[in-house]
C-alpha cells in the first residue's frame, strides 16, 4: 500500500469549473437543497479506489490490493460530485476552501476510516416476510421436499408477494434500504422474482422504482422473472419462458422498468438453452444481462459471452476453461458467500482461484429471504476474508470499485475521484481491516449519498 499526496485542487480546469459551478449557484443555495457542499477532513485513512497504473477494467489479481489510501485525507463534494480530494493540509491551504469554508458543511473524520459507499451488486429485496420455516426446518435436516411440504420454501414467498399491494412491497423494499444504508451501502441493484407472474412481476419493479425515489442513494434495477419455474408451469417451462420473453421483458423495457435482466441458470431453474432465449429477449428490447450461475451445478459459461453478460454470480461450480475466458473479459465474477454461511454449506466460491487467474471479482449480499437474509455488505466481506481467503484489502476493492463494474458503473460509482458520484461511507475505527474483522457489527456512523449526508443514530 502506497500513501500519496495529491494537490487538492487538482487542475485548473477542475478549479475553474468548480468556480464556475459556484458563480452560478451561490454556495448558501445548496444548504436549501438536499444535496450540500460537503468537505470531509481529517480522515485516518481515505481509501480512494483511485485507477492503479495498469487498470483501465474491472480489477484483477494484485490491482485488487490497491486501494489508493490517503492519510489524514480530505475529500470537498459539491452538488452531489466529488470535485477534490487529497489532504487535510492541502486541503485546508486550497484558497477556494479558505475562502468559502464558512459556507461548506464540514465533517471533522477524527481520524476514521472512510471509504467509497459498497456497491451491493446482488440483492433481492422484494419480498414480504422472513422464511423461518425454511430456517428452522433446514436447521433440522429437513429436505427441500419436507420444507415446501411444511409451508416454506420459495411458493411461499411467491403467495405473499401475488397478494401484496405496490405501497406495501415499497415499504419492504424502503426498509431494506435504509438498512443497507446505516451499513455503508450507498448503491443497489435490486431484482424482482418473487411474484412470478406479469402483473406480479411489474408489481415488484415499480415497488423498487417507488422506494428508489424514496431514498438517496442509486438502485439498479433487474427484472428476474426467470428466477424458478413457478408451479403452474412446472411441465410446461418453455410457456413460462414465452411469457418472460414476449411479456415480461418487452414491458419493463418499454416502461423503463429494469436495466438488467437476470436468469437463475441451474439444475431445477431455468435450462442454458431456456437461458440464451432469454439473453436473447433482453438483448433485442435493449437490456443488458446478467445471471445466477453453477451455484449448485456446473454450467458451462462459454456458450453466454456472446450476449456480454454485466455479471455471473454465485460460481460455486466453474471449470478450468471458463476461468480462463473469464479471465480476459470485463465480465465479472460476482461472490455472495452470505448464500453458502446461511445454508450451512462446507465449501464457499473459490475466490482465490479467480483471483490468482485474473478474474475480476466483487462480492455481494444476495439479501433475499431464503438462503441469505443479510443486508451487510461488511459481514459479506468478513466472509470473504475468513472462507474464501481473500485479504481485507481484496474484500474492499470487491465490494466498492468491482461491485460499481458489475453494475457497469465504474464511471459514477466505486471509486472516491473528482467527478464521480459524491458516496462515501465513515467508519468508527482506526484501519480499514477492522470492517471485515469484527464480525457482525456495524461501525458505519456516516454516510454520503449522492451528495446527500445521513448520520447514524
Ligand atoms: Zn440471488
Amino acid at each position: 500500500m502506497r500513501d500519496c499526496t495529491l494537490n487538492f485542487i487538482r487542475s485548473p480546469s477542475l478549479q475553474s469549473s468548480l468556480l464556475h459551478c459556484v458563480s452560478v449557484s451561490p454556495l448558501k443555495e445548496y444548504k436549501t437543497k438536499t444535496r450540500s457542499a460537503i468537505l470531509l477532513i481529517n480522515a485516518g485513512q481515505l481509501l480512494t479506489l483511485r485507477p492503479t497504473r495498469q487498470a483501465t477494467g474491472p480489477r484483477r489479481g494484485p490491482d485488487l490490493r490497491e486501494l489508493g489510501i490517503i492519510n489524514d485525507g480530505a475529500v470537498l463534494c459539491i452538488g452531489g460530485k466529488i470535485v477534490s480530494v487529497g489532504t487535510t493540509k492541502d486541503a485546508l491551504r486550497d484558497p477556494w476552501i479558505r475562502k468559502h469554508r464558512k459556507q461548506l458543511t464540514e465533517i471533522d473524520c477524527a481520524s476514521k476510516v472512510v471509504t467509497p459507499g459498497f456497491v451491493d451488486s446482488h440483492t433481492h429485496p422484494v419480498f414480504v416476510r422472513p422464511r423461518l420455516v425454511d430456517f428452522e426446518k433446514r436447521i433440522e435436516g429437513a429436505s427441500y421436499e419436507q420444507i415446501a411440504a411444511a409451508g416454506g420454501g420459495i411458493s411461499s414467498s411467491l403467495q405473499a408477494v401475488r397478494n401484496a399491494s405496490t405501497a406495501a412491497l415499497t415499504d419492504k423494499v424502503l426498509a431494506a434500504l435504509k438498512d443497507m444504508a446505516a451499513h455503508g451501502t450507498t448503491t443497489v441493484e435490486a431484482k424482482s422474482g418473487y411474484g412470478l407472474t406479469l402483473e406480479s412481476e411489474l408489481k415488484s419493479l415499480e415497488a423498487i422504482r417507488k422506494a428508489a425515489s424514496a431514498w438517496p442513494g442509486t438502485v439498479v434495477s433487474t427484472l428476474l422473472g426467470a428466477h424458478v419455474v413457478p408451479k403452474e408451469f412446472q411441465h410446461c417451462s418453455q410457456k413460462y419462458v414465452e411469457i418472460v420473453c414476449k411479456e415480461m421483458i418487452p414491458r419493463a423495457a418499454r416502461r423503463s422498468l429494469a436495466q438488467f435482466v437476470d436468469v437463475f441458470c441451474d439444475k431445477g431453474a431455468f435450462t442454458p438453452e431456456e437461458t440464451e432465449q432469454i439473453f436473447a429477449a433482453a438483448q433485442e428490447h435493449g437490456l443488458s444481462v446478467r445471471a445466477h450461475m453453477g451455484q449448485l451445478s456446473e454450467t458451462l459459461l462459454a456458450p453466454f459471452l456472446r450476449f456480454d453478460p454485466a455479471s455471473f454470480d454465485h460460481l460455486d461450480h466453474v471449470n478450468d476453461d471458463d476461468v480462463k475466458r473469464l479471465a480476459m473479459r470485463n465480465t465479472v465474477a460476482t461472490l455472495v458467500p452470505g448464500a453458502n454461511y446461511f445454508l450451512g454449506l462446507k465449501t464457499y466460491p473459490d475466490a482465490r482461484r479467480f483471483i490468482d487467474a485474473g478474474v475480476p471479482v466483487a462480492l455481494a449480499t444476495d439479501y433475499n429471504p431464503g438462503t441469505s437474509p443479510t443486508i451487510s455488505m461488511p459481514m459479506a466481506m468478513s466472509l470473504a476474508c475468513t472462507q474464501m481467503k481473500m485479504s481485507p484489502a481484496e474484500a474492499i476493492a470487491a465490494a466498492t470499485i468491482n461491485g460499481a463494474w458489475a453494475l457497469r458503473m465504474a464511471d459514477r460509482k466505486g471509486s472516491i475521484e473528482p467527478g464521480k458520484d459524491a458516496d462515501l461511507a465513515v467508519f468508527d475505527i482506526d484501519d480499514y481491516r477492522e470492517i471485515p474483522y469484527w464480525f457482525g457489527a456495524n461501525h458505519c456512523s456516516l454516510a454520503v449519498f449522492n451528495g446527500v449526508l445521513e448520520t447514524r443514530g
